[in-house]
């Protein structure tokens, strides 16, 4: 083993990290060879100074090595997944898996519980009675075969390396750091064993990168890792300036999944960002040789009822109810309080604040202030009005959901505080900005 100190010492003087440095940083994670000081002055270093691509990718590969890596030789069509950098109102997985899974490809999605305000894939699903997000790996292999599809939480051996470092990250103000970022994602989600992957690269107010300068930096440098590590990878950049959808909170999200997948509420810009994402998984797992014929499968998907049957299926074989799509509340809890948020005034709803709206739903505890807290998954906010809606006083704004009236007048004064609201229309932005190949 190298010594930790002559390791951090290259990167702290702005030098260039040999594969056999990386590779004894990493093994010292898992072994704690380098001491938690020891790689917060790694993760600074790096934070600093910054990692070429080829360390990136050294990087990545030696993290994903660090534990279980599956493979997929009994599937008989490609395996492709998203990842999305996090967002407020953000439950694309969950139509996206079932439209991509009911259009041939197989999805075998390892999702994270929520990060700071934005929520968490695997908290969403917990909202289910008897929903099981940790199944043993041949128990997600099998409902990967059989239905396309599964959506879990990480394992604790999917990337170890990643998950020590992540947690001293997160208290040495290293988080915000394109080569760490792009290893900490990739490292896990190249560890499924992905035929390709498309990224969604969120970019706004409730973002992890609020400028468009930032996102594309990010999406470029996970789209030239993930490529560089052998697995096709493109990035769409997304707008987070707003809730995404109509909902934000864990239960209250579930439900609006199942109105998607029925028909009954698709709220445009959810659909977009669905759409867009959807038809750069077929295209890229060759489901589909164009997007042109990528939408056509997509929207047969979902007008077939096919996808919303994937979707159903793949609850109750991970322990959930067999009738969720039929009536999601018959299996999910609701908040003990329900209250209006009315307009005070006339005009347009020019902007939101978004990272306020997922703090409030973090006050109303549907997400967590330290590791491993339980969480209220019935709390949050629904029947959300986009952005550009032209508003009457008296009119509902969104409805909050919470444990008891206290709560609830807490999180409204949050939520009308997060709106801009003005006389004259503002400009609104795009949902998609662009996307990003190799
Ligand atoms: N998500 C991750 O998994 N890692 C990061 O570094 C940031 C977001």
């Amino acid at each position: 083993m190298l010594l930790p100190q002559e390791i951090i010492r290259t990167k702290r003087n702005g030098g260039s990290l040999s594969k056999e440095q990386i590779q004894s940083f990493v093994d010292g994670l898992v072994t704690k060879d380098f001491n938690d000081a020891q790689a917060g002055s790694m993760a600074m270093a790096i934070f600093q100074q910054g990692m070429e691509t080829r360390e990136i990718i050294d990087f990545t590969m030696a993290m994903k090595q660090s534990g279980d890596v599956l493979s997929w030789p009994e599937l008989d069509g490609p395996v492709v997944d998203k990842h999305s950098t996090g967002g407020v109102g953000d439950k694309v997985s969950f139509m996206l898996a079932a439209i991509v899974a009911a259009c041939g490809a197989y999805v075998p999605m390892i999702a994270g519980r929520g990060l700071g305000h934005t929520g968490g894939t695997a908290d969403k699903l917990e909202s289910i009675a008897g929903f099981n997000v940790q199944p043993s790996i041949a128990e997600f292999k099998g409902i990967v075969k059989d239905l396309g599809m599964a959506i879990i939480s990480q394992t604790d051996n999917l990337a170890p390396a990643d998950k020590r470092l992540y947690g001293i990250r997160d208290i040495t103000a290293t988080v915000e750091s394109i080569p760490l970022i792009t290893a900490s994602i990739l490292s896990k989600k190249l560890a499924a064993g992905l035929d390709s992957l498309v990224m969604d690269v969120k970019v706004g107010n409730g973002a992890m990168m609020s400028n468009i300068d930032d996102a594309k930096a990010l999406a470029q440098s996970i789209v030239n890792v993930a490529n560089g590590a052998g697995v096709p990878t493109q990035a769409i950049i997304t707008d987070m300036n707003q809730v995404l959808g109509a909902t934000a909170g864990n239960a209250l999200e579930m439900a609006e999944t199942v109105k998607y997948l029925n028909g009954s509420l698709r709220e445009p810009r959810l659909h977009a960002v669905v759409v867009s994402l959807a038809k750069a998984m077929l295209v890229s797992a060759k489901v589909a040789d164009n997007e042109e014929q990528a939408l056509t499968k997509i929207n047969h998907a979902l007008s077939s009822g096919a996808a919303a049957e994937k979707f159903n299926k793949m609850i109750h074989a991970l322990g959930g109810p067999s009738d969720f799509m039929e009536d999601p509340w018959r299996s999910m809890e609701r908040a003990n309080y329900v209250q209006d948020i009315i307009a005070s005034d006339h005009g347009y709803i020019n902007g939101m604040q978004t990272r306020d709206i997922g703090l409030a739903v973090v006050g109303l505890k549907g997400g967590r202030t330290a590791n491993g807290q339980q969480i209220d998954h019935t709390v949050g906010f629904d029947r959300v009005l986009p952005t550009g809606t032209l508003v009457n006083r008296g009119d509902v704004l969104a409805r909050v959901h919470a444990k008891d009236e206290d709560a609830a007048l807490r999180a409204s004064q949050q939520y009308l505080a997060a709106l801009d609201i003005g006389e004259k229309q503002a400009d609104q932005v795009p949902v998609i900005y662009q996307t990003i190949t190799g």
